[in-house]
């Protein structure tokens, strides 16, 4: 077991599909990395906003739930035996030297990894859901008040109300029907930023009353005895108010992400993007950047181009640390590593 502490190549800041990616990589390269989280689990945003739905466009899958996609990119990733410290939110960046040798030294809340390179695949930053904002809402967190839908089946049987008007709210106001007993869903203002074609689903289901939508429709206030039992609903045009019987309030209003310490290290950034070159190199030798979090001109935020950044990001890391090892992989159909030979 090496040591959680000991001098890495390479360490991810990030293990959602980016930085699992980056991992698969230093290992192909025979660079020894860890992967650094905030969150308990690998993952990144598949796992922690959207684990059932299925994904259509990364390569080779028709399609894919997204927690078996991370699932199998862990099992990847992990494969040459690179370490994660989940759960640690990295704070901190210091420079030392070991052997007449300068490093990186990543601070987190519970250690300090020392590394010969970085690659921030931090995606939207440490990230965090909007809450409703109305007061004493963390009394029902996980007790009827739920900010992302993990499973499904939670909600069998029960009087749901979904808040919001982008995918995830229509999303779940389609996933949950023969599910859930009940579905409203409530938006403040007319304009939703959903699939037009979800949108045109949802509108189907009210009509066959299978959801109640509204429009101008806010959540006003919770109540229960331990958990959430009532919801009073406002109008912003009308100031009508109802009181509802409800078991579940979900709402699905995007997040706010946070660079958090990151933003101190002197890299260049786009609002809460960091800018890369063409090699994936931050302004900062030493550090790259893949994935969600960089902006360059052109940048997709997707799984597919993050894949492909996180390979060029670990591959220049590695001639970076070694220039006599090559940028260019080579093909892993070829690789001594995978037990395959020269052609
Ligand atoms: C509802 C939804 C559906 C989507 N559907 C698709 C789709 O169908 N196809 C597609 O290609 N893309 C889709 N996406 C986008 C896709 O999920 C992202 O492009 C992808 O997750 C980016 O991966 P990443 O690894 O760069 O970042 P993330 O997945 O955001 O992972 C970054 C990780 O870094 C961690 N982190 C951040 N800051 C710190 C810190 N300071 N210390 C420690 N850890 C930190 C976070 O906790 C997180 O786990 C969807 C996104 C959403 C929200």
């Amino acid at each position: 077991m090496p040591d959680p502490q000991e001098l890495r190549d390479i360490s991810i800041i990030g293990g959602g599909p980016t930085g699992l990616f980056a991992a698969f990589y230093a290992g192909m390269r025979g660079a020894s990395a860890r992967i650094i989280d905030a969150l308990p689990a690998l993952g990144g945003q598949l796992m922690a906003l959207y684990p059932e739905k299925y994904i259509f466009d990364v390569a080779g899958f028709p399609k894919v739930l997204a927690k078996d996609l991370v699932r199998d990119m862990a099992t990847q990733a992990l494969q040459f035996g690179a370490t994660t410290h989940l759960g640690q939110v990295v704070t901190g960046l210091k420079r030392a030297e070991q052997n007449g040798a300068g490093h990186f030294v990543l601070e987190t809340s519970e250690a300090e990894y020392p590394t010969k390179t970085i690659v921030i695949a931090a995606g939207i930053g440490a990230f965090a859901a909007r809450k409703l904002g109305i007061e004493g809402e963390e009394r029902f967190e996980e007790k009827g008040l739920y900010f992302k839908v993990l499973d499904p089946k939670q909600f069998t049987g029960q009087r749901v109300l979904l808040v919001g008007g982008g995918d995830s709210a229509f999303d779940w106001a389609v996933n949950l029907q023969g599910i859930a007993k009940s579905i409203m869903l409530i938006h403040r203002r007319d304009g939703f930023r959903a699939h037009q074609a979800t949108i045109g689903q949802v509108q189907e289901f009210q009509r066959c009353g299978k959801c109640d939508l509204r429009t101008f429709w806010e959540v006003k206030a919770l109540q229960g005895n331990g958990r959430v039992e009532r919801v009073t609903i406002f109008n912003s045009k009308t100031k009508e108010e109802e009181t509802l019987e409800m078991d579940a309030v979900i709402p699905l209003l995007g997040f706010h992400s946070d660079l958090g310490a990151i933003k101190e290290w002197g890299l260049d950034t786009e609002k809460a993007d960091i800018k890369v070159d063409q090699v994936m190199g931050t302004n900062v030798p030493g550090i790259y950047a893949a994935g969600d979090i960089t902006s360059y001109p052109g940048k997709l935020k997707l799984i597919a181009t993050g894949a492909g950044e996180a390979c060029i990001a670990v591959n220049n890391a590695v001639h970076w640390i070694n220039p006599k090892a090559k940028v260019n992989p080579g093909h892993s159909s070829n690789l001594a590593i995978f037990g395959q030979k020269d052609d």
